[in-house]
């Protein structure tokens, strides 16, 4: 149509921030957040945030300067999801299992102007200061070599005496003006979060999310997990991980209530699942393994299902048909850091109602299909760029495309071009397309074991060896193979009490039963735990290395 401007005086950038607007008026006196003792409505946390947001921009906070914050599932780092964006700034959640090494090179490279840092991160966080200020005392390079102005976060249920810096979190929202009006987001694109990646594969990157891209991510998985209104919504997923999968905004957009633990034990989560009635919660599969080994005396009985959206890692099967008989509901999603979370999920359908748990089980494994705000996902031969077949054989890569995908790497314009092709986010993942169009993964491109010149999923024979009721957790790796080239070798942690019991040769005797001959592994080798990365990925290329001094059996 001719004659209407391009962009018409009605154009509004997107935010989530209005979201927590929205909140405060339709929901205002509903609870927003508990967190032990204390307890904040939806008009309390508008006022707090923009309290907050108003003591940051006295404190010559301006747009996008980073703000980064050290902190568990707090209250403090619920409200900084909205309160630094509304000071125009950037946030910066840093994963509080990283190193001082880590968390001072995070610092630097993100030129963080404040550091917000929980009582109980103290140390960690004194260490990577000293680390940065050594750092730039020895650095000739003089751009931006100023250290971060700290402030502490004490517990705002029973306060410490523990302190770094010279402010504390509650000074600033006290002196805060609670009538603060953010100024206008000028462009959707703008920088809203700045996460760096956990570097299971390569060094730490920062990537930038968008106004836009977060705002369309959160509506996307709102409504792909049919969150309803005033979903109480238990935060078992660190908000530090892509923003806790974007729910840090979308139970502020359903009018839910935030219940905040510090540690995801079996007696935290429980606990708060039978005080809180909690409906949602968000969490890798490693989780899972923490609520089914709960004591008895743990573990509350759950009359109304409880709803978990499980993604980070490939969940086994076997575990997904565990812990839904405990009375939770799993959905399963796919995604990476450089997605704003969730980019695939696997939408039930109803005629799966109707199936074994064994077989439904199997289908959720999936990872899925493109959430509804992603332009596309598909898997496609990287030489060629053309799709695979969709016969749930043809391996490929997975490739994404869409306004929830990143919009580079922070001051890293090589490692940026090189994470696209043809527009698409090469993943790093390689899955195949069944004839229904759900895709699934079979492995980082970079842990394919091929054996004899065939590819073997390494996720496949994972999901075997948790079949076995001895198998805690499994993780199978590529090991040389004077015959084959490369051949599969099991890592394996038994449960406790199957220690002494079990076997090589019956875990062995169970991948016959259930795998064609040359998936099965050469070798089992029995650890009492496998090595993590700080989001608890197992660490494969330690395994790899560990494999490689193993004699095949
Ligand atoms: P990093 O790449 O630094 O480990 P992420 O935390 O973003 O950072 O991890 C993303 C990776 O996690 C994906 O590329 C994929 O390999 C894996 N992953 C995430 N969700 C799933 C899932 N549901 N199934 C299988 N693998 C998954």
């Amino acid at each position: 149509m001719d004659g209407l401007p391009k962009c018409g005086a009605n154009y509004v950038p997107l935010t989530p921030l209005t979201f927590l607007k929205r909140a405060s008026m339709v929901y205002g006196n509903r609870t927003s957040v508990i967190y032990a003792g204390v307890r904040f409505t939806w008009q309390q946390t508008y006022d707090r945030c923009r309290r907050l947001a108003s003591s940051l921009r006295s404190l010559n906070i301006v747009k996008n300067n980073v703000v980064s914050v050290l902190a568990p599932n707090v209250p403090a780092t619920y409200e900084m999801h909205f309160a630094v964006p509304m000071a125009g700034a950037v946030l910066n959640t840093i994963n509080t299992r990283l190193s001082a090494k880590n968390i001072a090179t995070i610092l630097r490279h993100s030129e963080a102007k404040v550091f917000f840092v929980d009582y109980q991160y103290v140390p960690l966080a004194r260490e990577a200061l000293r680390m940065l200020m050594a750092e730039y005392q020895e650095s000739t390079v003089t751009e931006s070599s100023s250290m971060p102005l700290v402030i502490v976060i004490d517990d705002i249920d029973s306060p410490t005496s523990i302190r770094l810096g010279e402010l504390e979190y509650e000074e600033l929202i006290q002196h805060g003006n609670p009538g603060y009006v953010p100024d206008e987001i000028e462009d959707e694109w703008d920088p809203i979060a700045l996460n760096y990646t956990s570097g299971t594969t390569s060094d730490p990157k920062g990537v930038v999310y968008s106004h836009r891209g977060a705002y369309l991510s959160t509506l996307s998985l709102i409504l792909g997990w049919e969150m309803g209104s005033a979903p109480v919504y238990l935060w078992s997923l660190p908000m530090f991980h892509c923003n806790g999968w974007t729910f840090t905004w979308g139970v502020a957009a359903r009018g839910g209530t935030n219940v905040c633990i510090r540690n995801t034990t079996a007696q935290e989560m429980y606990g708060a699942i039978a005080m809180h009635n909690v409906t949602h919660m968000c969490c890798a599969p490693i989780v899972f393994n923490i609520l089914l080994e709960a004591q008895p005396h743990e573990r509350p009985e759950i009359t109304t299902p409880v709803q978990i959206l499980t993604g980070g890692a490939p969940p086994p099967a076997a575990l997904l048909e565990k812990i839904e008989r405990l009375g939770f509901h799993v959905v399963h999603a796919y995604g990476l850091t450089e997605a704003t979370g969730p980019a695939l999920v696997c939408e039930w359908q109803a005629r799966w109602n109707h199936l074994p748990p064994a077989d439904q089980a199997k289908l959720k494994a999936r990872q899925g299909i493109s959430i509804l705000t992603l332009a596309d996902a598909d898997v496609k031969d990287l030489k060629t760029m053309r799709s695979v077949p969709r016969d749930g054989k043809t391996m490929g890569e997975i490739v994404l495309r869409g306004s929830s995908i990143m919009k580079g790497y922070f001051k890293d314009e090589k490692a940026t071009s090189k994470a696209f092709r043809n527009g698409w986010f090469v993943t790093g993942d390689m899955g195949v397309i069944h004839p229904d169009g759900y895709m699934e993964i079979k492995d980082r491109s970079k842990d394919v074991i091929i054996s004899g010149g065939e590819n073997i999923s390494s996720v496949e024979l994972e999901s075997v060896l948790y079949q076995h009721p001895s198998v805690l957790e499994a993780a199978v790796v590529a090991m040389p193979h004077p015959r084959w080239g490369e051949t599969p070798c099991a890592f394996v942690v038994l449960k406790k009490a199957e220690n002494k019991v079990v076997k090589e040769a019956d875990i062995l005797a169970h991948c016959r039963g259930n795998l064609p001959g040359f998936m099965v592994p050469k070798k089992v080798q029995f650890v009492d735990e496998l090595p993590k990365n700080p989001t608890g990925k197992v660490l494969k290329v330690q395994l790899r290395a560990k494999a490689m001094t193993l004699v095949v059996s």
